[in-house]
Formats: C-alpha cells, structure tokens, sequence
C-alpha cells in the first residue's frame, strides 16, 4: 500500500468567494476537457484510511444506490462527464484494482454528526483517489431528512471533491463546507465550478470567467460536516 497524507478541507479556502478546485482532473488534465469515470460500491472488510470500511448496504436503508446514481446523474447533466458503474473486486483500500475510480464505502469517522463523509481528490497517483466514504455512525436518509442525513444531499457534495471541487463560500453552493439540503440540487456556482474542470454538456450554459485555482500538489482529502453541534 502506498503511503500518503491528507488535509481535511475546512477554513483553508476562506478567501476565496466562490467555487475552489484541487487542481487536478479525471482524464485528460486539461481543464475544461470531459472524462469518463467509473464507480463501485465496495463490499467492505477493508482497512479504509485507519478504520474497518463497510458496505453501504449495511448501514444505509433499502434505495441508497438510486440516490447516489441521482447526484452522479446531476454532476453529468451539466458537465461533459460520463459516470459508469462497474463491479468492485474487493481489492483492499488504496490497493491496485479494477474497481471503479470511485470506490464507494462506508467508514467510522467521528461518530454522530461532526463529519458526515470525507472524498479524495483525482490523481493518477494513488488508487484511493476519489474513493468517498461515508460515515457509518450517522442515521443515513432518503426521505426522512428531520431524523436522518440525506444521502443524495451529501453524495452530491462529496462526489464534487471524488472530480476535484474543493469547498465554496459561495453563499449558496453545494461545495460549501456544512450540510445544507435545503439546497435540493446544484447551485450556479458548482456548475460553474464542474465546467470549468470538465467542460459544459451539450445543453449547459458557458463557463464562466472567474474562478480561484488551488495549485497544490496536495494530495487532499476533504469532509463535510454538520453545522450542529459544533465543530472543529
Ligand atoms: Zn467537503
């Protein structure tokens, strides 16, 4: 297993005023060029980051796999990005694999609340890149959002980081750092964000001008977390 390190995405990017990127892509690295990436659902048993990874399945209700197709589907409507899903061998966290880029798990983070899920960024140099885990100790939802924590809201998000958005002080962003499903789908500043990495759809509006890029060659990884009760 190749070693790395990681940064939680929190404050950092507090100067920027609208979406942030990693710095790098799925697919050609030129920004503004489509990518087709895969994703699978892993089966859990691994060693994920320092904790035990899970499956989905064992901690998310019946449905879990539609909501996450919707917030790869949203991502691919507006940007020229191809989502396919492939079978997950099961090969060890961070291990060589014909897994999916994405791998999709479940993880103990930090218990209730605090961080919902955290996402690697895309790079070519590790297998872990994108991978996204959620965090098995929240009360995962598809409907029943007073109780539970959107599934769809948060795959939304971290799938952003999975294809190199950082976090955005836009006022209303997805990419923004806390849970907010009362943003029921992508905001402009995340379309915006995902074009300028990948290029629009065929249907999408032009990229805009203004962007903040974050040449790190960092290799992140980035969590979202519940406003309540606290944080740090
Ligand atoms: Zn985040």
């Amino acid at each position: 297993m190749k070693t790395f390190s990681f940064i939680l995405c929190l404050f950092f990017f507090s100067t920027a005023h609208a979406y942030t990127v990693h710095g790098k892509k799925w697919g050609d690295p030129t920004f503004g060029t489509g990518a087709t990436v895969s994703y699978s659902f892993m089966t859990g048993g691994q060693t994920c980051d320092t904790a035990t990874c899970s499956s989905l399945d064992s901690f998310m209700p019946s449905g879990f796999q539609e909501q996450i197709k919707k917030a790869f589907n949203a991502w691919s409507s507006v940007a020229n990005l191809h989502f396919e899903e492939v079978a997950d061998d099961g090969a060890e966290f961070n291990a060589t694999t014909n897994s999916g880029d994405i791998r999709i798990g479940g993880e103990s983070i930090d218990g209730k609340s605090h961080v919902l899920a955290h996402a690697y960024y895309p790079s070519n140099n590790y297998s872990a890149a994108g991978d996204i885990h959620f965090d098995t100790s929240e009360t995962w939802a598809i409907d029943n959002l007073v109780d539970g924590i959107s599934i769809f809201w948060v795959a939304l998000h971290e799938i952003g980081h999975s294809l190199g958005l950082g976090h955005s002080d836009a006022s209303k962003s997805v990419m923004g750092p806390y849970y907010n499903p009362s943003l029921s789908g992508l905001q402009p500043d995340d379309i915006a964000g995902i074009q300028y990495l990948y290029g629009a759809n065929i249907s999408a509006v032009p990229v805009p001008a203004a962007f903040w890029l974050l040449g790190s060659a960092l290799i992140g990884l980035c969590g979202i977390r519940r406003k309540t009760p606290h944080y740090n």
